[in-house]
């Protein structure tokens, strides 16, 4: 219950009363506002109950020295690996298990998961490669060609498709070391024809390669206090989930290729021109970005192929993996970005090859500089030395790098959607430093932890870059198509990546459209955006689940949103809230003004019940309605006078049911002349929702309610609401700025005239005007008429 006082402030002959009218509370009370409970797992000394690490968190780490070999000529890469790990957690290792991601290529070595199929009308003769049986190896994935210890003597290991076990010689105990050695190689796959994240693409025009190399080494999986090793193949959707460490990657390429890759270079002043090596040192603190390879030289490079080679050393501290690209197409620019947050010198940078000149060297550094600014506000302070951005014709991230896409036309003309498309993936792609690469959330298990919580504050992102950004993804009515699908085609939010369907809403759009929900109708910006932050600062460099994140946002903001990770995380109901009927009633004018003694009349019907035919027989056995409990109205005679009180406070106003005769006269006839109100609604999609009003007088003004989700909780079907006015009410809108993801929006309004909400369709808003003047030419009296003049 509460009074709007502020709308009191503006104009004195506004008073707004809510009432709960509630029966049978009980009888609809489902599980939506009950406590997660064993829903979430019990938390311990390594997750505390707060959402925070525990006293006894613990996390392993690898630290990888790496050569690389770029064989150009067979597209093949080749790598020497030497790893250090190091066991944090408090239990014995006999083994080890690492990722062989690119085995996800091969089709004999894959993990083999298969989708359902039927014959199709047309076919393609490499699809047809792909599914015939028996299969044929294609010579992509892994081949490993040494395994030892530091030493030098072969480990045993065991290749499980894209999972390696090693077994250990002895016993890893806690806070000890093992260093390992690991030599491969394998075929560099055609990105664009094979798809996957990382390969090559040909340019046919000036005969080169561009190369994104990724998931391109044995990588450690996790070993954590929740789920032991990690233990989900790769199949090529649920992503990676990787430990931190520290990085040495020496790179050999062609000579004339220009390399970008995670951490800060080493090597630049001896693989660089020296006019490169200065343009690049002038980049370090320049405020716009500066050319370090320019379009000519980048031009020029590509017309022939250097038999020289090359060495670029990078070297990255605390990242949980390293990726590449390398080409000799690349422009590559950069400048300066300031973190004030923690007073960190970044160098954002962008490489692109002649295709995406006129759109990257105008804005992706600059997107990458505004994006990881904005990124520290909303979570932590960035904290690497480096931010990348590199034209592939993709989206993919990795630490400090990632591949976006956004190539002009051949004349350098693009239109404004290829434009924002590339500004938003390439915010999205940097964002993703944050989640997962920072905040470092199980990618294989949890789609939503990264690309849900990274889009939500690409929305945020987005709009600060241009308030009239057309985001894809983070307004809530954006999510309604999905919502409304059937629920044989949905699943839940917290449901694993492989086993989702409609991936783009499921893991991008709806999460990130529940916390935009959270932060501007539920919890309000500063609590949503204090709690948020608290989850960022917890488990930046840490390993954080689903429990983390949603205790952490409860016990940051002293909100239980226990009813709403129900709702929008674990479960598929959409919103559908309708506004199902209002009742107007007057108090009998000739009734006298004393306590308990007020009489509503409903007069004429409510419209509804000209719909049924029993209704309107009914009728007049029931033209008595709601203020008929003693408690209900002594609480309204209460909260009358107490209002007033607000207004001026050397007036002593009645504030209890004896004190009513001593109310002014005029006081007395403002009471006797309030309208009563009452909405019902009905919950049809399911999801518990706040309930969001407008108000729109006769006079022309207006008045919001925003009505806290738990009004359902003791019928989670129907609720009722009653307010008073004095003033002539002419329509009721529910969900004015489509803030809920209401997916059906013509049961939100309501008009004293019966015409049909302006949020509908203009066509639908003339008919049912046109049905309303001849409705009143006939003579029918609707409820506001009757009621109005009597105001
Ligand atoms: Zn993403």
């Amino acid at each position: 219950m509460k009074i709007k006082i502020s709308a009191l402030a503006l104009s004195l002959s506004v008073t707004l009363f809510a009432q709960n009218i509630q029966n049978n509370p009980g009888s609809n009370h489902g599980n939506k506002f009950e406590q997660l409970g064993t829903i979430l797992p019990t938390p311990n000394y390594y997750r505390a109950a707060s959402g925070a690490p525990g006293q006894g968190y613990w996390q392993n780490q690898a630290d990888y020295d790496i050569s690389a070999y770029l064989d150009e000529e067979n597209r093949n890469l080749r790598g020497s690996q030497t790893v250090t790990y190091t066991n944090n957690s408090p239990d014995n290792l006999d083994y080890i298990w690492l990722q062989l991601d690119e085995n996800q290529q091969s089709t004999v070595k894959n993990a083999n998961y298969q989708f359902s199929s039927t014959i199709p009308k047309t076919t393609t003769t490499e699809k047809l490669n792909v599914s015939n049986l028996p299969e044929k190896d294609n010579h992509y994935g892994v081949n490993l060609t040494k395994v030892t210890d530091a030493a030098g003597k072969n480990l045993n290991y065991v290749v499980n498709k894209t999972m390696m076990r090693i077994d250990l010689p002895k016993v890893l105990k806690k806070g000890e070391k093992f260093t390992f050695k690991i030599d491969w190689n394998y075929n560099i796959p055609n990105r664009i024809a094979m798809g996957g994240r990382g390969g090559y693409e040909f340019f046919p025009e000036d005969g080169n390669d561009l190369y994104t190399i990724t998931q391109w080494f044995p990588r450690l999986c996790v070993y954590s206090d929740h789920q032991g090793w990690q233990n989900h193949q790769f199949t090529g959707r649920g992503e990676f989930a990787l430990v931190f460490g520290n990085y040495k990657v020496n790179i050999n390429v062609p000579a004339d290729h220009i390399v970008g890759a995670t951490g800060e270079g080493k090597s630049f002043d001896k693989v660089l021109t020296s006019t490169q090596y200065s343009r690049y040192q002038q980049a370090k603190t320049a405020k716009e970005p500066i050319e370090i390879v320019t379009l000519d030289e980048a031009k020029k490079a590509e017309k022939s192929k250097s038999k020289e080679r090359k060495t670029w050393i990078f070297e990255a501290k605390d990242v949980r993996d390293f990726a590449w690209t390398s080409s000799r197409k690349f422009v590559w620019d950069g400048m300066n970005v300031n973190i004030p947050e923690n007073n960190n010198n970044v160098m954002a940078m962008s490489l692109y090859g002649k295709e995406a000149y006129g759109l990257y060297r105008k804005y992706s550094t600059k997107a990458v500089a505004h994006t990881i600014k904005t990124y520290s506000e909303f979570t932590i302070p960035y904290p690497y030395p480096v931010a990348q951005s590199v034209e592939a014709a993709n989206g993919m991230e990795y630490p400090m790098i990632c591949f976006n896409y956004g190539r002009t036309e051949k004349d350098g003309t693009y239109s404004e959607a290829t434009k924002n498309g590339m500004i938003g993936v390439i915010i999205h792609e940097v964002g993703h430093n944050f989640f997962p690469m920072i905040i470092n959330s199980d990618e294989r298990q949890w789609s939503w932890m990264d690309e849900g919580l990274n889009t939500f504050v690409q929305f945020l992102t987005e709009s600060k870059w241009d308030n009239k950004f057309p985001s894809r993804r983070g307004p809530a009515d954006k999510i309604v198509d999905y919502m409304k699908l059937p629920k044989d085609q949905l699943e839940p939010i917290m449901s694993n990546s492989e086993n989702i369907a409609q991936f783009g809403p499921n893991a991008y759009a709806k999460p990130a459209t529940g916390l935009n929900i959270l932060r501007e109708t539920i919890m309000g910006r500063d609590l949503f955006d204090q709690a948020f932050k608290t989850y960022a600062k917890r488990w930046a460099f840490r390993h954080p689940e689903p429990a983390d994140f949603f205790r952490t946002m409860e016990d940051a903001s002293g909100e239980d949103l226990d009813w709403f990770w129900r709702g929008w995380f674990f479960g598929t109901d959409p919103v559908d809230i309708a506004l199902s009927k209002v009742t107007v009633a007057k108090p009998q004018l000739d009734a006298q003004p004393k306590s308990k003694e007020i009489t509503y009349k409903i007069d004429p019907p409510a419209e509804d019940d000209f719909n049924d035919i029993s209704k309107t027989r009914e009728r007049d056995a029931k033209t008595k309605f709601a203020v008929d409990q003693d408690k209900d109205l002594q609480d309204f005679y209460y909260r009358y006078a107490r209002g007033q009180e607000k207004l001026d406070q050397n007036k002593n106003y009645a504030t209890n049911e004896s004190d009513f005769e001593a109310l002014s006269k005029e006081d007395k006839n403002r009471l006797k002349n309030l309208t009563a109100y009452q909405l019902d609604f009905e919950n049809k999609g399911g999801l518990v929702m706040p309930i969001i009003l407008e108000f729109t007088f006769e006079d022309g003004s207006k008045l919001t309610d925003n009505i806290p989700a738990q009004i359902w909780r003791h019928n989670e079907q129907k609720v009722s609401k009653t307010y008073y006015f004095d003033k002539v009410l002419k329509s009721v809108q529910l969900d004015p700025l489509k803030q809920t993801a209401d997916i059906d929006t013509s049961n939100n309004f309501w008009s004293a005239s019966g015409s049909s909400s302006n949020l509908d369709n203009k066509f639908e808003v003339f008919k049912q005007k046109q049905a309303a003047i001849r409705g009143a030419s006939n003579g029918r009296l609707n409820p506001m008429q009757a009621a109005g003049k009597k105001n």
